[in-house]
């Protein structure tokens, strides 16, 4: 992990990415998510900020940043469109996996060239009868001398058709697996195959995808953390989904305050009655609420983002804050296309997006029905009688 981040650094950086969402991504946020296009020149853009490397220490080519300036950028990328923030999601996890589990040898083999972007991480653990479930998984390796050999369906692979290293969980004769698979980024490689780009309600523009292997072939060289990581990658990918969790977090806080700032601005132009709806004490409310669980959102992202930093197990407090800032983002979203009318249900505002793509937070890295039991088994360790 890197160390603490100067606040000011970090304020500089969001001011920054601030800046540039607002002059590249809002002018084409919309139709490009309409139209399910991946935005290649905003990524390429996002590479030359750095931005896969935010918390990759400066000796690997990252920006040695610390969680809190991870969380600002992804709120703000999540602010101006949801699906960047998850473009570096599941990368930024496969990098979390290789600085905290991966051998010398692996973290020098990838982590350079996932902090220029050159190659972009993703995290393929779920499977069709594996999602919250994960003690399912049916994606075998096979030990063939020196080599395993992969077979098994794997499901909604997010940044997996153009992923190069694949974070991937299979089951080998010790238990969960997680092994770290090169590929060329594509539809097909050396056994592994993209079967089905799966069409979402929100998040598009960036792929999920369904991914076969069949007989692909990796070196024993490729098991996280060496053959001592044999049966404990399960335990590994759920430490690095702490940081995956808390990324939701920040990106529910960005669409929140997208909804919220596209509300109250609306609120004071919108007349209704001889004057301003936002003058109508039911409106004021609805604002009112929706700042408060904006702000306690935001607060509790950085909790988590701060005990994550100092190495501590934060499945209670990252779980916390994943749940609250999720739901809060679908209220807030709600409450914004109520607040705008007929014109909140259209196309040509972004309040649509807002509204659709909210949802994606109650599920993704872990269902808010898994993150209630996940804080409460936590909860019941702690207070132990
Ligand atoms: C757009 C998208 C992108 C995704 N990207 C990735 C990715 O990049 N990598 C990856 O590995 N996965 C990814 N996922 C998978 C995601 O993590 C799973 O969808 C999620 O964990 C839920 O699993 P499931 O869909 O199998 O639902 P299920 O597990 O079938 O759950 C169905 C319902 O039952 C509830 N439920 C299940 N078990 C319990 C229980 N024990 N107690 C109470 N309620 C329960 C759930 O909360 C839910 O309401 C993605 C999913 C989506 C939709």
């Amino acid at each position: 992990m890197t160390t603490d981040t100067d606040p000011e650094v970090r304020e500089e950086l969001r001011a920054s990415v601030r800046r540039w969402v607002e002059r590249e991504v809002l002018p084409v946020a919309s139709d490009l998510e309409h139209a399910d296009e991946y935005p290649e020149a905003i990524v390429e853009q996002m590479k030359a900020m750095g931005l896969f490397g935010i918390t990759i220490p400066e000796e690997y080519g990252g920006l040695g940043l610390d969680l809190l300036a991870y969380i600002a950028v992804v709120e703000e990328l999540a602010a101006g469109w949801m699906s960047l923030s998850g473009i570096v999601n599941t990368h930024t996890i496969a990098a979390s996996l290789l600085m905290l589990q991966g051998s010398v040898e692996q973290r020098a083999r990838w982590l350079p060239r996932l902090a220029t972007g050159e190659l972009r991480g993703c995290l393929s653990l779920s499977e069709s009868d594996a999602g919250s479930d994960t003690n399912n998984i049916a994606c075998r390796a096979a030990r063939d001398g020196d080599e395993y050999v992969i077979n098994g369906t794997k499901m909604w692979v997010t940044n997996g058709e153009r992923a190069g290293l694949v974070a991937l969980a299979a089951r080998t004769d010790e238990g969960i697996t997680c092994f770290m698979i090169e590929k060329k980024p594509g539809p097909r490689f050396e056994g592994i195959n993209v079967s089905r780009n799966i069409p979402k309600l929100g998040y598009r523009g960036l792929e999920t995808v369904e991914m076969v292997y069949d007989g692909h072939r990796v070196g024993a060289d490729c098991v996280l953390g060496g053959l001592a990581g044999l049966g404990h990658g399960l335990g590994f990918i759920l430490g690095a989904l702490e940081v995956g969790r808390i990324n939701i977090a920040a990106r529910a806080v960005g669409v929140a305050r997208a909804a919220f700032e596209a509300a109250i601005k609306y609120a004071q132009e919108r007349r209704t009655m001889g004057k301003p709806i936002a003058e109508h004490q039911v409106i004021q409310h609805k604002l009112a609420d929706m700042a408060t669980k904006l702000q306690a959102a935001r607060l509790l992202t950085e909790h988590a983002a701060v005990l994550k930093q100092r190495g501590e197990r934060v499945d209670v407090e990252a779980g916390m804050a994943k749940l609250f800032a999720s739901e809060a983002a679908l209220d807030i979203a709600t409450e914004c296309l109520r607040i705008h009318g007929g014109v909140g249900y259209t196309t040509e505002l972004p309040v649509e997006r807002y509204y659709r793509d909210a949802p994606l937070m109650i599920i993704g890295e872990g269902t808010n029905e898994i993150q209630r039991l996940v804080i409460a088994r936590g909860l019941l360790r702690r207070y132990a009688v």
